[in-house]
């Protein structure tokens, strides 16, 4: 018999395209009347559609988001909001950290509106950085109040992060796959997902625009988001959250980069749950099969090239074995280093 828990978040999710319509009734039903419209520099197309979209209840744009949700941000974006009362967040894993934050320090509605596969939307995780030190907090508090899936605002993102960050996104199922709290519903999201991105993301390679290979993707991001908040996440995510604390490596690519070597690392010990990812990804083996994906996605395969130092894999694996995440392998420090310099040297 299987046993498990789950802890659900009130949210209401809408999916679909040109679904832009669907804000001004969202942001009537949290009553905000004075939105401010939070996102990252250089997305002014995006911004004005959803200034036109929130008409009269449009009240500011704060466009400063960064990577990391750095503390002083927020602060500012904080001076800045005068009499708004609540936040409509539109972009990636930056976007939404933002309107997190804030939502957290003011306790005003948030509607994020994803146009990356991070998955922060769906998830009641925020990592904020201070002083260049990351720290993360699971709060309920910080789940957006909505959140508006619209196909068409994914259509522009660049294909080098349309990739990456449908990997990072991945890296959420694989670890819900063999996370220690897993349960049946989540093991069937996290494959579903899975297989999502290994088909569409090819797809999407040869064609950015294809509309169903977008729509595929950005519901397997959302699949990948609610694995990512019900579940445990191990090894990967630790080191990830190590390695852009230390050496400020790029997210989702190095999310890209590290999760064949990682669950290359895991397969022994995680073989059955494994096996669900390697069916999905229509391999003998997970890792290999992730390995075949990256190859076809032609992501950058080495950490160094993602500026992390050649000699770095100690320090990291150093800080990792301070707090070490639940994983299906148990592991010391030379595994990491070991681990790492493989990931280095690719
Ligand atoms: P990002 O939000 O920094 O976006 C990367 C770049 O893509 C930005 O320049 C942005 O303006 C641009 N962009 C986004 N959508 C676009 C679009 N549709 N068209 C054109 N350009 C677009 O990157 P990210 O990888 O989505 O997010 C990374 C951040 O999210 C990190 O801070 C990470 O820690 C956080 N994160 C948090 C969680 C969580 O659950 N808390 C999960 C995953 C990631």
């Amino acid at each position: 018999m299987k046993t498990f828990e789950l802890q659900s978040f009130e949210q209401r999710v809408v999916f679909g395209k040109d679904h832009l319509s669907t804000l001004l009734p969202l942001v009537q039903d949290l009553g905000v009347t004075r939105a401010m419209v939070l996102s990252t520099p250089g997305r002014s197309t995006g911004v004005a559609a959803i200034a036109e979209a929130l008409g009269e209840r449009h009240f500011a744009t704060f466009d400063d988001a960064v990577v990391h949700t750095p503390v002083e941000v927020t602060d500012r974006a904080l001076n800045y909001l005068g009499d708004a009362d609540g936040f409509v967040s539109l972009g990636g894993g930056s976007a939404v950290g933002l309107g997190k934050a804030l939502a957290l320090r003011t306790g005003l509605p948030h509607i994020a509106i994803p146009t990356t596969y991070s998955g922060s939307e769906i998830s009641p995780i925020l990592g904020q950085t201070r002083d260049g030190k990351k720290t993360t907090i699971r709060d309920k508090r910080v789940v957006p109040q909505a959140v508006i899936y619209d196909v068409s605002l994914t259509l522009s993102l660049p294909l080098d992060l349309t990739v990456s960050s449908g990997l990072n996104a991945m890296a959420h199922a694989f670890e819900a796959l063999y996370a220690p709290d897993r349960s049946p519903e989540t093991d069937r999201i996290a494959v579903e997902a899975i297989a999502g991105f290994a088909g569409a993301l090819p797809i999407l390679v040869d064609a950015p625009r294809d509309w169903d290979a977008r729509a595929t993707v950005l519901y397997a991001a959302y699949l990948s988001g609610r694995v990512l908040a019900a579940r445990t996440m191990g090894l990967h995510h630790k080191l990830a959250h190590v390695l852009g604390g230390l050496y400020d490596l790029p997210h989702a690519p190095m999310h890209a980069a590290l999760l064949p070597h990682v669950i290359r690392f895991n397969e022994v010990a995680a073989k059955e749950q494994l096996g669900l990812a390697a069916d999905a990804l229509g391999h003998e083996s997970a890792a290999e099969g992730l390995e075949a994906l990256a190859l076809r996605l032609n992501v950058a395969r080495s950490l160094a090239i993602l500026g992390m130092p050649l000699d770095g894999a100690s320090a990291a694996a150093e800080q990792v074995m301070q707090n070490p995440a639940p994983n299906p392998r148990a592991y010391g420090a030379a595994d990491i280093v070991k681990l790492l310099e493989g990931a280095l040297r690719s």
